[in-house]
């Protein structure tokens, strides 16, 4: 089964026009939808190395001044069967009454969505747009179908949510874990070092913009998949940090691999380079485990482990749920490590807590420290889980006003206190509950 996409909104925002961009790519493959008497037609997207289905939704009918039952039970109907949902709204026109409601609806499903606002036909009309962040969606995307503006980049946010090719077994059960560091640092020697002769299979990664060395490795009689962000760039070694970097802001390999190593060395610490990294994949919401290589060169290990760690910690502060491991790729020392680390922070990632955990969490962290400003008592109305990859957190408060940073800061270490969370981001949300 390939990735279901759903174009949905209220009418007149440009859902057709995006259908029809979308298809009008490609020679459009048109697939039945079983079980489905309404006109709908199912049409098959390729993008880069995935491919997806877009769902051809009938329009509303009916009375279109008030959000009906039929509305809703049409809008489920599309949000059912999709695996990602578009939510288009006008961007000209702003937040209409019925574009809330379609939020509410897509946000109880639970799925992948990505607002996408819609008539932004320059780029000076982008910031008419901001008005939308307030819908609370994840993932904002500002396009102009008609004109094709930014259409490349809503392709390519679809192209990262779909997790894998669904036509291919393997790829669901083999994690992907990637290198990421400076150059030098030695990621091409923990590559070679882990995959020896055993190395399969090697090439580009798919879908990678720039060159990404990939291989296949079996740990312990795992089989993984690593990836080498700075592989073969364009058959030769990349040059200098700056490079790298901005090689790596556009590299598809980070949104697609599941667990991310960020590669220093040892003879250099955490440097501006690290810290640099650190943020794009604090951005990009992944895993990650921070490798110290080149051990072997280090004399003093105790004394040298405790600085590491330390540097790593007053650097790299949004972080500080990251473990520190200490690899020598020359040697082979703690490369294993590195895979069981993997799997551990792969399942804090993916971890969904039970409303009772979250219910008895929130009741001790107001237990422990209740937020009182200017009289007023912060309370949680509402809370629930929404998303794994990362674990996402909402919680619908009496009086958003109340909060501060450093009370989200308490929750957050309050969540990693009772839950852990290892080696994972994890995202806490606040609404104003009505
Ligand atoms: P649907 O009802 O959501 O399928 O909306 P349509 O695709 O039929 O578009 C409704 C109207 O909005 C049409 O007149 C389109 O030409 C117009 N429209 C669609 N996309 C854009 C856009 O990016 N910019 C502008 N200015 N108009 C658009
Ligand atoms: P990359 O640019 O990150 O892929 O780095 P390379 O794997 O090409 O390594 C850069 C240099 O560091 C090479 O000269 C390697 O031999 C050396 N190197 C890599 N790993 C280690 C290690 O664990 N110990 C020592 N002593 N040298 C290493």
């Amino acid at each position: 089964m390939l990735t279901k996409v759903a174009i949905v909104g209220r009418p007149n925002v440009g859902k057709s026009t995006l259908f029809n961009r979308f298809i009008g790519r490609k020679k459009a493959i048109i697939h039945d939808t079983p079980g489905t008497t309404r006109d709908r037609n199912d049409y098959e997207v390729n993008w880069k190395d995935k491919k997806f289905i877009v769902t051809d939704t009938a329009g509303w009918s009916g009375d279109e001044s008030v959000f009906s039952k039929d509305m809703e039970r049409q809008l489920n109907l599309a949000v059912e069967q999709a695996d990602i949902i578009l939510f288009v709204v006008d961007g000209k026109i702003g937040i209409h009454p019925f574009d809330a409601e379609i939020a509410k609806q897509i946000r109880q499903s639970k799925k992948t969505a990505i607002l996408v606002v819609n008539k932004i036909d320059t780029q000076a009309e982008e910031t008419k747009g901001y008005e939308f962040y307030s819908l609370g969606f994840d993932e904002v995307v500002f396009i102009s179908a008609n004109h094709g503006r930014s259409i490349n980049e809503l392709l390519d946010k679809v192209w990262s949510n779909i997790k894998y090719d669904r036509t291919t077994k393997q790829a669901q059960e083999v994690l992907k874990i990637i290198l990421v560091g400076k150059p030098n640092v030695g990621k091409s020697s923990f590559v070679n070092s882990v995959s020896k002769e055993e190395r399969s299979i090697v090439h580009d990664a798919p879908g990678t913009t720039r060159d990404s060395l990939t291989v296949n490795v079996n740990f312990n009689n795992k089989d993984y998949i690593l990836i080498d962000s700075a592989g073969l760039h364009r058959g030769s070694k990349m040059k200098d940090d700056m490079e790298y970097l901005s090689t790596l802001s556009t590299d598809y390999a980070i949104e697609d691999a599941d667990v991310a190593v960020l590669v220093a060395d040892a003879s250099q610490g955490i440097g501006e380079t690290e810290v640099k990294i650190a943020r794009l994949l604090h951005e990009k919401r992944k895993p990650v485990i921070v490798a110290v290589n080149k051990w072997d060169l280090i004399e003093d290990k105790e004394q040298a482990a405790k600085y590491f760690t330390e540097q790593f910690r007053e650097r790299v502060k949004f972080m500080d749920w990251a473990d520190v491991v200490f690899i020598s790729a020359k040697t082979g020392q703690r490369l294993e490590r590195i895979f069981q680390e993997a799997e551990i922070v792969y399942r804090q990632y993916n971890r969904q807590l039970t409303q009772e955990e979250l219910n008895a969490l929130v009741r001790d962290a107001v237990a422990r420290k209740p937020l009182v400003r200017k009289g007023k008592v912060l309370k949680f109305k509402e809370y629930a889980q929404v998303a794994v990859k990362p674990p996402v957190f909402i919680f619908s408060v009496n009086d958003l006003e109340l909060l501060h940073f450093s009370y989200e800061r308490f929750l957050e270490n309050f969540f990693r206190e009772r839950f852990g969370f290892h080696g994972t981001p994890i995202v806490l949300k606040f609404r104003q509950f009505f």
